[in-house]
C-alpha cells in the first residue's frame, strides 16, 4: 500500500470503500481509531496517523471507534 499519507487522507475524506480494511486511521485528538468508510466527521489532516492493522493501531493506543468498529473484521471477504 501507498504510504503517502496525503493520499491516504483524502481516501479517508471520501470515504473510499476500496480502502476498507487496508488501512486505519488514528486520531490524536480523540484517541480513537476509524475504518476508511466510517461516518464520524473526518478529523483535520495534521491529527491523523495512519496504520495497515486495527492491531497496529491499538499497540499505539488508540481506541476502536464505536461508530464504525474498526476492531471487526470485515464481514465480506475482499
Ligand atoms: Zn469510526
Amino acid at each position: 500500500m501507498t504510504h503517502d499519507t496525503a493520499a491516504l487522507y483524502s481516501a479517508y475524506a471520501a470515504r473510499d470503500a476500496r480502502f476498507d480494511g487496508v488501512f486505519y486511521i488514528g486520531v490524536t485528538s480523540t484517541g480513537i481509531y476509524c475504518r476508511p468508510v466510517c461516518t464520524a466527521k473526518t478529523p483535520k489532516a495534521t491529527n491523523c496517523r495512519f496504520f495497515t492493522s486495527a492491531a497496529a493501531a491499538e499497540k499505539a493506543s488508540f481506541r476502536p471507534c464505536l461508530r464504525c468498529r474498526p476492531s471487526w473484521r470485515p464481514a465480506t471477504p475482499r
